[in-house]
């Protein structure tokens, strides 16, 4: 347990939503005995879908700066690529369908990864279960789904209401409640534009296979290993989770009127998904027949524009998609997370009384709000790139090669730990101000 400074106030924080980034957030602040958490979840239990997620080398090193606990819970139930001669493989991305004259499976690219690049795979649900045991039984609360918020200035706290009526009250709340966050409204305004999730055009048919059913109809190597199909307006990728018993697939497809009716997530109608890749060639038939645990979703994001991430009245701030969502197509959002979580906890570490939580908050945005802008605008442009599409690209396989792993290597490559020393910096920056205000001035006559 790390003791922040020596002259530390209790500070008690609630967390709103128990997904990755609740979850790690909760498991970062354990760490700092002055720092009481509660998590708040809408479900009656801790729950990711039964799919697979992608980590790159960000995400898994944010995990061990939230907390080495983490790191060595995710090296429990981490999958790499099945061959050991495709380990420093990003993925091999191949055609999917004929075009130009070249036929389905031709391939286009297979990135290296340098040494500080690896990444893994991993199937979501054990990943959730492996968090839920790092967090105390005694600090969340399930069945509880945020409805209001308000603040008791005179006492110094945010008061919450929860749908079944229920009240608690906390410090500071911290809005890790997903795309479809309530907390946002009370950032940004009900009823505000940028508040709203932006649908991309983009949909997703998911499922899983068991491996040895995806080896009988593929082969090995591409069942075992992380290979992307490429085609017009449509792309399916592939990868092992748990251990190389499961192949997780995702195929993206593209609405012809930009459109999405209903539900975000639907049960997945096997003629839709025919008839959108009805050009794609054997393999991807072959893996599309065999999918078990389907689902069809709307893939959505948030604005960019989003103006900040902070409710300074109500003391709330925003992590993962609930403040930046993003496309995707980089297998980089719940990373994102993560790595708001690092920064975060760390930050809300050092703080040494409730008077710091707003310069914690805004040292997390100065740092978290760059970085999420620039995953957010590659998440989309890379779906478009992989549909052969983005303009300037379009289905120049050439030209393709020269970026399709462009600015993916950014988002791997960051310095997490200098991240956090300028969000310190800038904290410590913000307490030198409001203690300088603080001090009476001296006036000389
Ligand atoms: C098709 C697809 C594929 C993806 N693949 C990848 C990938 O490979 N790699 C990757 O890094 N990312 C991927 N992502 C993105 C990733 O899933 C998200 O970025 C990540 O799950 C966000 O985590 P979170 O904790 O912020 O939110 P969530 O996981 O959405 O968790 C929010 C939690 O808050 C709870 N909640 C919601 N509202 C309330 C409320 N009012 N009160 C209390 N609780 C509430 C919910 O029940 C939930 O438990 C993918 C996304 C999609 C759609």
């Amino acid at each position: 347990m790390v003791s922040a400074q020596d002259e530390t106030e209790p500070i008690n924080v609630a967390i709103i939503g128990g997904g990755i980034g609740g979850l790690a957030l909760s498991i970062g602040l354990q760490q700092y005995s002055h720092i009481s958490v509660r998590i708040f979840e809408a479900a009656p239990q801790f729950f990711e879908i039964g799919a697979g997620v992608f980590f790159g080398a960000n995400a898994i090193r944010a995990m061990s700066l939230i907390n080495p606990a983490i790191g060595e819970a995710y090296a429990r139930i981490s999958t790499t690529a099945g061959w050991e001669s495709k380990e420093d493989t990003y993925f091999d991305f191949i055609l999917g369908q004929d075009l130009n004259g070249q036929p389905a499976g031709t391939p286009v690219s297979s990135p290296q990864l340098g040494p500080h690049e690896r990444h893994s795979t991993a199937h979501r649900a054990h990943f959730i279960d492996e968090l839920a045991q790092l967090v105390p039984e005694e600090i969340a609360e399930f069945g509880k789904r945020l409805v209001g918020l308000t603040r008791d200035e005179s006492r110094g706290r945010t008061l919450m209401k929860f749908a079944d009526g229920v009240t608690y009250e906390a410090d500071a709340v911290i809005g890790c409640d997903g795309i479809r966050s309530v907390c946002r409204d009370f950032v940004l305004g009900k009823g505000n534009p940028l508040a709203q999730p932006v649908y991309t055009g983009k949909y997703a048919y998911r499922g899983l296979i068991p491996m040895d059913k995806a080896i009988a109809a593929i082969g090995e190597e591409k069942a075992r290993n992380r290979y992307m199909f490429l085609g017009k307006k449509g792309h399916a990728l592939i990868f092992p989770i748990a251990g190389g018993k499961i192949m997780n697939v995702v195929a993206f497809g593209t609405s012809k009127d930009g459109k999405w009716e209903g539900n975000w997530i639907k049960p997945m109608k096997r003629e839709d998904m025919e008839q959108d890749f009805r050009d794609f060639g054997d393999d991807c038939q072959k893996i599309f027949s065999l999918m078990e645990n389907t689902d069809h979703w709307g893939i959505f994001d948030l604005s960019q524009d989003i103006p900040t991430f902070t409710s300074e009245p109500l003391r709330l701030l925003l992590l993962g998609d609930s403040a930046h969502a993003c496309a995707p197509h980089q297998g980089a959002g719940a990373g994102q997370a993560l790595e708001d979580a690092h920064i975060l906890s760390h930050v809300l570490g050092g703080c040494r009384s409730k008077d710091d939580l707003l310069p914690a908050f805004a040292a997390y945005e100065s740092v978290r709000r760059p970085r999420t802008r620039f995953v957010q605008h590659y998440g989309r442009r890379q779906g478009e790139l992989l549909d052969l599409h983005w303009p300037g690209v379009g289905d120049d396989l050439g030209r393709l090669r020269q970026v399709i792993d462009g600015p993916i290597r950014d988002i791997w490559n960051c310095d997490l730990e200098a991240e956090l020393a300028k969000a310190q910096t800038r904290m410590k920056e913000l307490l030198a101000e409001a203690d300088a205000a603080k001090t009476p001035v001296s006036v000389e006559h």
